[in-house]
């Protein structure tokens, strides 16, 4: 299972599917991507290969932001339904998860009585808490950073917004995820290896932060809202 992302200049659609192609040695029952444009969010998935995914992305899927997924079922069934990325239920919000999020009922119980599920996966809950807290008036990033304050468990999450092409969220816990900084591009990645095709330079991200990704800009936060300021690094593996 991993994730991915890419915000630049360039068409997301085969730097994402060549980044799960990179991740699939960390094995995965499913796989999806979604493509942000001016024209709004593109969500594609698939139970099984990635060449699967592929086939039914086929010529379309435009879209210089995205983010992509491989699913290793923990909560729900291996289905095209359970495959991330998942979206709130107005869907605005698009996002990818690894990890498990052990309070996901419990949540549910207290934020979320009347939304109806799409799907079976501990996951949805994040980003149907991130739409409800935005809908009491919070911004982006304070809603992110609120939902993912009252996950228990582990998460490596890419949440893009159909109303901003521009960004990408994310945010880790006890799941691995790196942030990359290519030329006029910023990648996101479970592993770099997945990623280097666009750059070797990354930025290494701790529990419990989130990252505001931008082409041309990378901005961490505490949970709190207080500034992290970090390097990157330079990678020697080779792609
Ligand atoms: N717990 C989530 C699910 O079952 C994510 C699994 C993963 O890390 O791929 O959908």
């Amino acid at each position: 299972c991993g994730i991915v992302g890419y915000i630049g200049n360039n068409q997301a659609r085969d730097i994402l599917l060549k980044g799960l192609q990179k991740l699939e040695y960390r094995g995965y029952d499913s796989a999806g991507i979604a493509l942000a444009s001016d024209d709004g969010v593109e969500l594609h998935k698939e139970k099984g290969r990635i060449a699967s995914l592929e086939e039914t992305v086929g010529n379309e899927g435009r879209g210089t932001t995205g983010i992509g997924h491989t699913r290793w079922a923990t909560h729900g069934a291996p289905s095209r339904d359970n495959a991330h990325p998942h979206q709130s239920l107005s869907g605005r919000f698009t996002l990818v998860h690894n990890g498990v999020i052990e309070n996901y009922q419990q949540l549910k119980r207290k934020y979320l009585s009347d939304v109806e599920m799409a799907s079976e996966t501990d996951t949805e809950i994040i980003v149907q808490l991130i739409e409800s807290f935005t809908g009491e008036g919070e911004t982006v990033d304070e809603a992110f950073r609120q939902a993912l304050a009252l996950l228990h468990g582990s998460y490596a999450i890419a949440l893009i917004d159909n109303e901003d092409n521009e960004t990408i969220y994310v945010g880790k816990n006890k799941s691995p995820l790196l942030v990359g900084v290519g030329e006029e591009s910023s990648v996101v990645a479970s592993d770099a290896m997945a990623m280097l095709h666009v750059t070797k330079e990354f930025m290494e991200i701790m529990d419990q932060e989130i990252v505001i990704v931008k082409k041309d800009s990378i901005q961490v936060k505490k949970l709190d809202g207080t500034a992290v300021e970090r390097s990157t690094f330079t990678t020697d593996i080779d792609e």
